[in-house]
């Protein structure tokens, strides 16, 4: 059987297709074919395809116009069909930012989910119209494949209330949704499963850190979430590569009042202007860390700061869950960035975190079959580990058992 997972943006679909066999309790996923369509709508649009055949992978580009959403997907799935790998497909799982309180779980779509995930818009207007737009392209090409929402805030519907609350008027957080939801959920509870079966314990007490262009931490108490950096939406939390996280909601006012700035130029300000970005004019690590090399001070300040904010989680996320077995580094800046990790974990040892140097800098959790490598020495008391992420494959995990295959 094959699950093709679905991640649509404003003018993007990324998909990729796993076969799943059904050998054991839980299904084994090979990748089959990967891809991503982009610029859809515009002059020129570009479909890029990876599809593994017998051990080799071929590469499709396409550079034909793509109208709209239902022209991509129907353009991928004639690339897929045309290269012959699509051939028992059971599913479709599409990645949904915000599932708000409703949804706390991998659920298949029907009408009634759709206009449910319709009204958690106002709660994600950057992302879930794209998402459902995605949805409904491929149930409209595809009615014959039942199709599964998998969201990115249902990892964290288990935090108890004194992490979700905002300490607002009772009646204004009820009536608007007001609470913190938290994000990057798949990719969190996907990390935290690699950690607990490479370290062979379920019961393990969790720090993982997503950093990538957006960043997020997570308390992981034996599987499940039970605190989470980012809240109403995104923009809460550690510093990320162009959003400011953590804020004193002050700022907001005394930019409108005393500085002149219209709301939306302040969320501009604060989701695409800030940040590392923000901080130093750059917002891609790699080059920031080069900066700082060089001497550059913005530069390096940038990178303190950002270190900083995370080091304060792991802090506090060690005191929320009264014990610390594991530290996790993962995305694009945890797993790829010794120098940020070892950043991090200075002055991390009083929690008995630690880094074996030569360890953090050979770490290379692309090449190493299982994704995760250990950094710790041999004798520390908390593990530090890098795992490589995967959302998409998390998402097909999540599907496959939504559906009940
Ligand atoms: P997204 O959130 O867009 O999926 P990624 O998880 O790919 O983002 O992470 C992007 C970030 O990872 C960028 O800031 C990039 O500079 C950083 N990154 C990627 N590779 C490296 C590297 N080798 N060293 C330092 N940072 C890196």
């Amino acid at each position: 059987m094959q699950i093709l997972v679905l991640n649509s943006g404003s003018s993007s679909i990324k998909y990729r297709l796993f076969d799943a066999d059904r050998g054991g309790d839980t299904p084994t996923l090979t990748e089959r074919a990967t891809g991503t369509i982009e610029r859809i709508g515009e002059t020129a649009s570009r479909t890029t395809s990876r599809i593994h055949r017998d051990g080799d992978v071929e590469e499709l580009v396409d550079e034909q116009r793509v109208t709209d959403h239902a022209d991509g997907f129907a353009t991928l799935v004639a690339t897929l069909e045309g290269a012959g790998v699509l051939t028992e497909l059971v599913a479709i799982g599409h990645r949904v930012v915000h599932g708000g309180e409703e949804f706390v779980a991998p659920t298949v779509i029907d009408e009634r989910v759709v206009e449910r995930i319709r009204a958690q818009i106002p709660l994600a207007p950057l992302h879930n119209p794209a998402n459902l737009t995605g949805i409904e392209v491929a149930t409209a090409l595809r009615p014959d494949v039942p199709q599964v929402a998998v969201f990115d805030t249902a990892f964290h519907a288990t935090l108890p209330t004194r992490a979700y609350r905002y300490a607002i008027d009772d009646e204004v957080a009820q009536t608007h949704g007001i609470r913190r939801y938290g994000f990057h959920g798949t990719s969190h509870a996907y990390v935290a499963r690699r950690a607990a079966d490479h370290l062979g314990r379920d019961d393990l007490g969790l720090v993982t850190l997503h950093l990538g262009n957006g960043a997020s931490a997570a308390a992981i108490d034996a599987g499940h979430s039970i605190d989470t950096s980012m809240g109403l939406s995104p923009l809460e939390g550690l510093v990320m590569g162009s959003r400011s996280g953590d804020i004193d909601p002050a700022v907001i006012f005394h930019l409108v009042r005393q500085a002149g700035m219209g709301l939306d130029e302040v969320d501009e300000l604060l989701n695409r202007r800030s940040g590392l970005l923000g901080l130093c004019g750059d917002n891609d690590l790699r080059v920031i860390e080069e900066r700082a090399e060089q001497g550059d001070q913005a530069a390096a300040s940038a990178l303190d700061v950002y270190a900083y904010r995370i080091r304060k989680y792991v802090g506090a996320y060690a005191a929320a869950l009264g014990r610390l077995d594991a530290v996790v580094f993962t995305a694009g800046v945890g797993e790829n960035s010794p120098t940020m990790r070892a950043r991090v974990v200075e002055g991390l040892g009083l929690l008995g975190v630690s880094l074996a140097p030569d360890r953090n800098l050979a770490a290379d959790v692309r090449t190493t079959p299982d994704g995760v490598v250990a950094l710790h020495p041999d004798d520390a008391p908390v593990a530090v580990l890098a795992i490589a992420t995967d959302e998409e494959r998390e998402i097909a995990t999540q599907s496959l058992t939504a559906i009940g295959a």
